[in-house]
């Protein structure tokens, strides 16, 4: 097998690299979702779009330039590695833009794409409910036909950027008569609308990026809806595999393990692994670390043959964020007694960045689906066990 980048796509990777050298935007203003922080990073989307790194494959009547999904993983690749973040835009340009492309009227594609890619409009993710979470097909939030519009009402929780995003990717039930996976539908709410609050939500990092949010009586236009109706969750479904793929970058897994080697190469963490359990749990990271990076691969090969990921996208999920986690924690043990200092210590190492991280990385084994979920779906999609 063959796992090597093309000439074409090593050529690539060092425009992308250049470019970065020359147009690193440095660290953005704290705190997180604040309005200089948005400002600063659709900014920096916005100069990523302008260079033409964003939207690669993209019809360009959408805004796409020619491209690959494997130039759209170098760039990720090399993001990461110049430790740049991540697009504020991702959520719409990772997981709505191909459900819209597949589902979507070309008024909505004409609409809503190329604002994406541009971080004119942002948009977030309201799927999950305070009874809906893992049984996702649960979910509450009505919405009635009147006339013209539907009417929205209800709660959503853990929305991510519903603080600062312009739309929302919504979904609603619309036959509460039907079985609970056919009376779902996939709608756009303008965020804006009268009727949407929204309640941030702290987490255990101390940061609020995640939030409640209430839906009392929003008037959303029938032409919002996306696909068909009462089809929502089969469009649903697609979203969520694209999410999948996006929290189990292996780029971010690789610079984990290698910033948590350097730790223990000094001070503190190399006396902490000189002992023999503490350098064969570092061993065994980095097989578990190149594990990933080819279950990223045969992700990623799926969706080069134009399939939608499937149950790999669960493996895939499960190990990584899982991984990233276990790696974060490890940097902790190699710190020895300096892991109980704050980010106010002027003692604590990184910055703090590693308690940060090990708290986020739980998270995300959570956000996507859980790591329980996730073995519920490869036990009965790929493995063919009962339910
Ligand atoms: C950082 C982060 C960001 C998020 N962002 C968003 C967002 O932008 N939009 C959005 O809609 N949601 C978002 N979520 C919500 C996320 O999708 C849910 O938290 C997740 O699906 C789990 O649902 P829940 O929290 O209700 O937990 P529950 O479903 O209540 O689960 C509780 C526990 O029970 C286990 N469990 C539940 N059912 C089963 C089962 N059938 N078999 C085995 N174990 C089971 C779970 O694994 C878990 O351990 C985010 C979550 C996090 C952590």
């Amino acid at each position: 097998m063959d796992f090597e980048f093309s000439p074409e796509d090593e050529a690539y990777r060092q425009d992308v690299r250049q470019w970065l050298s020359g147009h690193h935007p440095g660290k953005p203003p704290a705190p997180h979702g604040s309005p200089a922080w948005l400002q600063w990073a659709k900014n920096w989307q916005r100069q990523a779009y302008d260079a033409g790194y964003l939207g690669l494959g993209w019809p360009e009547a959408y805004g796409g330039v020619e491209g690959t999904l494997t130039q759209q993983v170098v760039l990720t690749q090399e993001m990461v590695r110049a430790r740049v973040p991540g697009f504020v835009g991702q959520m719409g340009m990772r997981m709505l833009a191909p459900t819209l492309m597949r589902y979507g009227t070309e008024e909505q594609k004409q609409t809503y794409l190329k604002p994406i890619l541009k971080a004119e409009q942002i948009w977030c993710q309201g799927y999950s409910e305070p009874n809906a979470g893992s049984d996702l097909a649960s979910l509450q939030t009505r919405a009635e036909e009147d006339g013209d519009d539907f009417i929205v009402n209800g709660q959503k929780i853990w929305t991510s950027g519903a603080h600062y995003a312009d739309l929302c990717f919504l979904l609603v039930r619309t036959d509460p008569d039907a079985p609970k996976h056919r009376g779902i539908s996939y709608l756009i709410v303008d965020m804006k609308s009268p009727g949407v609050t929204v309640r941030p939500l702290r987490q255990m990092t101390g940061a609020a990026t995640f939030n409640e949010t209430f839906f009392d009586h929003v008037r959303v236009p029938k032409t919002n809806l996306i696909g068909e109706l009462n089809r929502g969750w089969y469009h649903a479904t697609t979203t969520l595999s694209y999410e999948r793929t996006l929290l189990a970058n292996s780029a971010r897994t690789e610079l984990f393990f290698e910033d948590m080697l350097d730790l223990a190469r000094q001070g503190q963490g190399q006396r902490a692994a000189s002992h023999p359990s503490m350098r064969q749990k570092i061993a065994q990271l980095k097989i578990e670390t190149e594990i990933a990076k080819l279950l990223f691969y045969r992700n990623l090969t799926t969706e080069l043959r134009g399939d939608i990921p499937g149950p790999e996208a669960s493996i895939m999920k499960l190990y990584s964020t899982e991984l990233n986690h276990r790696i974060c924690g490890t940097a902790l043990e190699l710190m020895g007694p300096y892991a109980a200092l704050w980010q106010d210590s002027k003692y604590v190492v990184d910055e703090g960045a590693w308690h940060y991280e090990h708290m986020f990385t739980l998270g995300l084994v959570i956000g996507g689906g859980t790591s329980q979920i996730q073995k519920n779906i490869i036990a009965e999609r790929a493995l063919g066990l009962p339910k």
